[in-house]
């Protein structure tokens, strides 16, 4: 072998020892006890992140509107193996009942070290018809729910270095049909929590917000809305199962939350999230790198090998089908 290729070959052990070292690890350890609230869990992914929390030993506190639900769901998060599991009921329409459940959960697990902010409202799959008043309601359950409880939440996990989960959407990305409501809370999400994030930074806060960008999943109520033919041939083979997008991306936001504290901010600004779930990035920054892979539905057209070069693009396909049989279908010009 030459001098050269030993070199070589020594710098590439180097340079992946060096990444393997610096890789944040997950340690199921560091989520035992931990003090959780889970919104909008009585059913889809919400209930599953109870479940995860549940098997690493956490204390849960779900909530959302069906009490009945929040009940079973409740059993199985104790069964699974959390050290304590309670619910509380809510609607997260209310002006009041957001902070109602952040005080329920601070006072019942004394203190908070994860809020995770996941509920949406029903809303329709179909075109806007100037329901503004369906609008306005929408977004109070997904958007004005999730700045109020956040607020409240912040000085329990400031005290406890924690952190803020906010559940959003590749339509909090990039503008979609069908979805105008959810769409614009989806965006005010991303707006909102990327620029408290900065201000967070700021004050030099101990807690860390993460935004995951999700793509779509097979939960009933998402399934509902893709059922019809139309959809089934918009998203076809791009729904991403439940059970695979939690085997792999849980495990990925507590590597990024979980990690020592002067370490998290700067990793969590700058990893592309975890991309082997395919269907979620967890972590995915307002200026994190890969975001910027994303690519401008104009540079489909002039070079569609960009879509490979990250998994998320394999989501924004559908989205691109989804414009592509808009403007198809319509004549429309976006
Ligand atoms: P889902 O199955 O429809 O569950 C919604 C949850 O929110 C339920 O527990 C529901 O319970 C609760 N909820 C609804 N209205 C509420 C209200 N007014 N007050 C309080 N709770 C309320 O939703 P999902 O598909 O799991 O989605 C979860 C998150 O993932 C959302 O933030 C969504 O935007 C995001 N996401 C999902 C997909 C997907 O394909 N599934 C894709 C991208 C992003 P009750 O009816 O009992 O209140």
């Amino acid at each position: 072998m030459g001098t050269f290729t030993k070199i070589l070959l020594s710098a590439a052990c180097v340079a992946f020892l060096a990444v393997k070292w610096n890789a944040p690890r997950f340690d199921p350890e560091s989520l035992r006890g931990a003090r959780v609230l889970v919104t909008g869990a009585s059913a889809g992914i919400g209930e599953q992140i109870a479940y995860h929390y549940a098997k690493f030993g956490a204390q849960i506190v779900i909530t959302a509107r069906r009490e009945k639900v929040l009940q079973k769901v409740v059993e199985k998060c104790l069964s699974l193996g959390a050290q304590k599991a309670l619910y509380v009921a809510a609607d997260m329409a209310s002006e009041t009942e957001p902070d109602r459940a952040l005080d329920f959960a601070v006072e019942n697990l004394g203190g908070l070290d994860y809020l995770v902010l996941n509920h949406i409202g029903p809303s329709p799959f179909s075109m806007w018809e100037g329901d503004v008043e369906h609008t306005r309601w929408l977004m109070k359950v997904n958007f004005f729910s999730y700045a109020q409880m956040a607020w409240r939440a912040l000085a329990s996990l400031e005290q406890s270095n924690g952190a803020l989960v906010i559940v959003s959407s590749l339509l909090g990305k990039m503008p979609s049909p069908f979805a105008v409501p959810y769409t614009s809370t989806k965006f005010a999400l991303n707006g909102f929590f990327g620029a408290l994030h900065h201000e967070l930074v700021m004050k030099k806060s101990n807690v860390s917000i993460s935004i995951c960008t999700l793509g779509l999943i097979d939960t009933d109520a998402a399934m509902d809305k893709v059922r019809s033919v139309k959809s089934r041939c918009l998203f076809g083979k791009h729904v991403t199962t439940l059970r695979r997008c939690f085997s792999v991306s849980l495990q990925g936001l507590h590597q990024r939350t979980g990690v020592p504290r002067r370490r998290r901010r700067p990793e969590h600004h700058h990893h592309g999230g975890h991309e082997a779930a395919g269907a979620l990035l967890p972590l995915v920054h307002p200026h994190c790198d890969s975001e910027q892979r994303l690519v401008p539905f104009h540079h489909r057209l002039r070079h569609p090998e960009l879509l490979q070069l990250h998994p998320v693009n394999r989501k924004l396909n559908s989205a691109f089908a989804m414009v592509d049989w808009w403007r198809e279908n319509t004549q429309n010009t976006i």
